[in-house]
């Protein structure tokens, strides 16, 4: 009984370290890309990436993975401050532009600015859509739709594990 007890104390234990973990997924002091002030092009493999990255970042960045919907951090994050790169620290979007698109996935009106991210055709699972990669390290980040709010009429949608957020 009193065995019982123990474990179900660390199986609680343990979820809310995977809970925590769910808003910052890995930890950047230990990324030597992670540089948030430097705009120098990278160009590191993937299976670098694949060392450094935490798992689900990697597949969402560097396999074009899509995280389940409302499952990633900062879909409903209220706080200003600047969204980073999840990879290299690149600046890419201010929560100035960030909007509830009801999604569950974090949206944005427009990137923080011109050298922030670049797009691509993106015409994989049979849909023509416009895929967004961090203009640094290529990294995958999500898709731009044109149904979004004025003034841009855009819709950046984010997987929240390719963002890092710092308050402002
Ligand atoms: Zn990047």
């Amino acid at each position: 009984m009193k065995k019982t007890a123990v474990l179900f104390l660390l199986a609680i234990g343990f979820t809310g370290i995977i809970s925590c973990a769910a808003q910052q997924p890995q930890d950047e002091s230990k990324n030597p890309y992670y540089k948030p002030s430097d705009n120098s092009k990278l160009n590191v493999s993937n299976a670098e990436w694949k060392k450094i990255l935490a798992p689900k970042v990697y597949d969402i960045m560097r396999e074009k993975g899509t995280e389940i919907a409302n499952t990633g951090p900062y879909v409903h994050n209220p706080k200003k401050g600047i969204y980073h790169c999840a990879a290299c620290g690149h600046i890419l979007f201010s929560s100035d532009t960030k909007f509830d698109s009801g999604t569950g996935w974090p949206s944005f009106y427009q990137p923080y600015n011109s050298n922030s991210v670049l797009q691509a055709k993106d015409n994989s699972l049979g849909m023509e859509r416009d895929e967004v990669v961090c203009a640094r390290c290529g990294g995958h980040l999500g898709h731009v739709f044109d149904d979004g709010p004025r003034p841009t009429g855009l819709r950046y949608c984010m997987n929240g594990y390719a963002l890092h957020f710092e308050e402002k």
